[in-house]
């Protein structure tokens, strides 16, 4: 049994598979669910889940094939990583339509989302090759001491929704190349992307339980993770709330976790910045993926010496933004992911404008459209007693506020339990260094409204999470590390 993808925006598509792909098979056939098109919001597709026992089975597969898998070179397994990479390029039109429709984002952001995908398999299919150990001087006379590195294990890796591909193969790419077997959990929006990824495993030739993919429930997915001895590392991407269950559940089995959770993101624009570029990659880092990202600005703080005049600027950036469905040619936002993600937003603009905030751009629901999509809002003068400025906002909302000092706009920043990235507009190369010692964050762009890449380490401090992915840390995450001694040798 097949998806029933629509042939008009998949035309390239293979049929897809439904279901899980367990032990080099396709599992079909289970409970299903629909997969819904946010820009429609109509059912496109159907996807079958799997139960507890099939799982139980797919960790004793996983555990099965960890012994071959961490014995075979680095250099094989980067190898069939770039097969892998290879795949998805072959298919990626496919993939990149796939992403948009069950994720809803314009198109050129998937391409760019399955490019990036690409660039991370193929970075870790080579920095495999640098798994180092070390030997360190004894204390003792005639002792000796080596450090070796080896995979964790059996992975369970589970992926959100708002970057469906690249987010799952960051998990998945490291893990691989440091020797795990990994069993993927997509998120339940988006299993499709993931379905496509299994596929070009499966073409690449990876061995049967190296990788599998598991849909099904989240909760009894977590939980055989959780207690089962089997699973080695869980790795996770999502809210902050399930973050939290996690850590509990991890309690009972003292279970490794790799938590990348929300974030809060402020935006810091100085009076001595580039205010073209300021505006160019504020809106990059809030609209991108139409808001919907782990690191989007939340905060905006303008400096009020060029408050009026940025808040100008970018509002007319924002103006120019094209809002329709992510198939369309030219557009620059679609939908949000559901109703709740729509209604959600719209709460957020009526509380700040109750708390005293102007709505300059946008402010409501896109009329006309079927799916769940909101214009592009510019709010002024928020407060920072409003909920979007103290709650991850996960739409195409901008909330401006003014700030006077830099020790008052790095006070604002850090004043939040969440850490995951912020942004600085500034060219003072001596703010630029304060700001790096004292900003709480895992990620600084300074004038760089993107800053994520494959070869620098990407994670949370405070409530955004534990951990690191992408980078060596991304590798290091799935290795474990083990002192030698030897005496008298
Ligand atoms: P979510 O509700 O936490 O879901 C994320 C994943 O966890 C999905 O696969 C979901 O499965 C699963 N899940 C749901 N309940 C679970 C439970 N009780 N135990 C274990 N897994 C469970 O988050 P989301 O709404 O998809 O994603 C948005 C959040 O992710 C935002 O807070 C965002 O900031 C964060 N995020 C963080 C990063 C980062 O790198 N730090 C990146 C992207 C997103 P189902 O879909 O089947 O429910």
């Amino acid at each position: 049994m097949g998806v029933d993808v629509d042939r008009s925006v998949a035309s390239t598509a293979n049929r897809l598979r439904s279901g899980s792909y367990l032990n080099g098979q396709w599992v079909e056939g289970g409970a299903e669910f629909d997969v819904v098109d946010p820009a429609t919001s109509q059912a496109f597709a159907r996807v079958s889940t799997i139960n507890q026992a099939q799982l139980h089975e797919a960790l004793d597969t996983a555990e099965k094939a960890l012994p071959l898998w961490r014995s075979t070179t680095a250099k094989e397994r980067g190898a069939l990583l770039h097969r892998v990479a290879d795949e998805l390029v072959r298919r990626k039109g496919e993939l990149a339509q796939t992403i948009t429709r069950e994720n809803g984002k314009p198109l050129a952001q998937s391409e760019g989302e399955v490019a990036m995908s690409e660039d991370h398999l193929r970075w870790f299919a080579e920095e495999g090759r640098r798994v180092y150990g070390r030997t360190v001087p004894p204390q003792v006379p005639g002792k000796r001491h080596m450090v070796v590195k080896t995979p964790i294990g059996p992975v369970g890796a589970i992926a959100p929704w708002n970057f469906p591909l690249v987010l799952a193969v960051r998990k998945v790419a490291p893990a691989m190349a440091a020797g795990c077997p990994v069993i993927l959990k997509p998120a339940s929006q988006t299993p499709l992307s993931c379905i496509v990824l299994a596929e070009c495993m499966e073409a690449a030739g990876v061995p049967a339980g190296v990788f599998q993919l598991a849909i099904g429930d989240a909760v009894m997915i977590s939980r055989e993770f959780l207690t089962n001895p089997k699973c080695r590392k869980i790795s996770f991407t999502g809210s902050t709330r399930v973050g939290q269950e996690l850590i509990r559940g991890a309690a009972e089995t003292i279970k490794p976790l790799c938590l990348e959770l929300g974030g809060l993101a402020p935006v810091l624009v100085f009076d001595d910045c580039d205010l073209d570029k300021a505006v160019e990659q504020t809106v990059i880092a809030k609209f991108r993926n139409t808001g919907q990202s782990c690191i989007a600005a939340n905060r905006i703080y303008v400096q009020r010496g060029i408050y009026r005049e940025f808040v100008e600027r970018f509002t007319a950036a924002v103006g120019r933004l094209k809002v329709g469905a992510g198939l369309d040619a030219g557009v620059d936002l679609g939908p949000v992911i559901h109703q709740r993600a729509l209604d959600g937003a719209l709460q957020q603009i009526a509380d700040a404008v109750a708390k005293g905030a102007r709505v300059v751009a946008g402010g409501e629901r896109v009329a006309g459209l079927a799916g769940y999509f909101l214009q592009p809002t510019v709010l002024e003068n928020v407060s920072d007693a409003s909920v979007c400025m103290s709650e991850e906002t996960f739409a195409p909302i901008a909330p401006i506020a003014m700030f006077d000092t830099e020790a008052e706009a790095i006070a604002r920043a850090n004043d939040t339990p969440y850490g995951l990235s912020a942004y600085a507009m500034t060219r003072d190369m001596g703010r630029v260094f304060r700001l790096s010692e004292q900003i709480e964050a895992g990620t600084l762009g300074i004038n760089d409204g993107a800053p994520t890449t494959s070869q620098l380490p990407f994670g949370g401090v405070k409530q955004s999470g534990w951990g690191r992915e992408l980078g060596v840390e991304g590798l290091d995450a799935f290795l474990e590390t083990k002192h030698v001694s030897m005496g008298g040798i």
